[in-house]
């Protein structure tokens, strides 16, 4: 199995086209065609983790955060830490992938995770993501209309949450009439011909429409295929951010908070306020989801948890919900178990190991002064 299969199989959960646009997903260093030993897994790449993965035979490092995020203008390996992790990387044959923003918006992604350690349930997006989609229409005669409609369903056209195959038919009339330069496959040239016509409408990925479009002109029998495509501004379905749910049983704000705090493993986390009311619907951004909390707010939560909040956005929202900081790091660190879950099953029949780094890679620490 090569580094490049399990980079399909990640990006058909997690398309990187649906990752922030300025974010850096995908291949970050070393060989796509690689044969993979074992992969590791980690939120971040640091030497440690670099070493552990060559302790541990791994030619595969697949992080969350993007190590090379910024351009690179120079390879320093005298002083730049970065570029010290590409040298080892090189010399050690070790491929480097990142699922980042993409990982945050999909579903089973970053923020669900974190809502199903929460233990909430009716798990869904907070916000869904605007549309990245098209419709797709098509004219097809009725003795190709099923191979027409599997190229489509089987490329992955017509998906719609947890539907797949979704499409409207409706039975109409084509005409066409072709130059004296035409070989039509029905009718003959230079005749006024109509057509028995199937109209397929469907809803299709604006990133898988070439290999859809392509797939459907190898089986559609016209020598001109008649179809439109309209961009869509419909909420997509199946990508957002964040995540929302509600608690097994309302629970008051203290019992909430202590519920954070064994879910999650964390002594010691920031919050704000809250209007007292009893915790039943929650919502949850793995990360830095400040720009989220009006989502939250609007959707009706008692509690929101995300992480990198400033002083001054807890002070406008102190009286708004129950707003808490539980850490970058804690917020994520459990998307690597799904991850870890879904790579094993994958590769179970190669005999790839997938290990998730062993150490806390948490950069940020707390310091507990007891005799103070
Ligand atoms: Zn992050």
């Amino acid at each position: 199995m090569t580094c490049e299969e399990i980079f399909k199989y990640i990006e058909n959960w997690a398309p990187k086209e649906i990752a922030w646009n300025k974010d850096n997903v995908g291949l970050q260093v070393g060989s796509s065609e690689r044969k993979v030993k074992n992969i590791l897994l980690s939120l971040d790449l640091n030497m440690r983790a670099v070493n552990e993965a060559i302790n541990k035979n791994c030619n595969l490092i697949i992080t969350h955060h993007p190590m090379l995020f910024n351009p690179i203008r120079t390879i320093d390996t005298d002083r730049d830490k970065n570029s010290l992790l590409v040298e080892k990387l090189l010399r050690h044959d070790i491929t480097l992938f990142s699922a980042h923003t993409n990982l945050d918006f999909t579903k089973d992604g970053v923020s669900f995770q974190l809502a199903k350690t929460l233990k909430l349930k009716n798990i869904r997006f907070l916000a869904n993501l605007k549309s990245k989609q098209y419709k797709l229409v098509i004219f097809v005669p009725d003795s190709h209309f099923e191979k027409v409609a599997n190229a489509i369903f089987e490329n992955g056209g017509g998906n719609i949450g947890e539907y797949s195959h979704c499409g409207f038919r409706t039975k109409g009339e084509g005409s066409f009439k072709g130059s004296e330069k035409t070989s039509p496959s029905i009718g003959k040239k230079l005749n006024y011909e109509r057509v028995d016509e199937i109209k397929l409408e469907v809803l299709i990925d604006s990133w898988k429409l070439e290999k859809i479009l392509s797939e459907v002109k190898k089986v559609h029998p016209y020598e001109e295929i008649a179809y439109d495509v309209y961009p869509l501004n419909n909420e997509h379905t199946n990508y957002g951010v964040g995540a929302i749910g509600e608690t097994i049983n309302p629970m008051n704000q203290d019992e909430f908070l202590d519920h954070i705090s064994k879910c999650l493993k964390i002594k010691n986390f920031r919050y704000t306020g809250g209007k007292g009311s009893k915790i039943k619907t929650v919502a949850v951004c793995g990360g830095s989801g400040s720009e989220f909390i009006s989502n939250a707010i609007k959707e009706g939560a008692n509690a929101y948890i995300t992480a990198d909040i400033k002083y001054h956005t807890f002070f406008e929202n102190e009286d708004q919900l129950l707003l808490i900081d539980a850490g970058h790091y804690e917020t994520e660190i459990f998307s690597l178990n799904e991850l870890n879950e879904r790579l094993t099953a994958l590769t179970k029949e190669n005999k790839i190991k997938v290990f998730k780094y062993s150490r806390n890679a948490n950069p940020v620490n707390f310091y507990n002064n007891s005799g103070a």
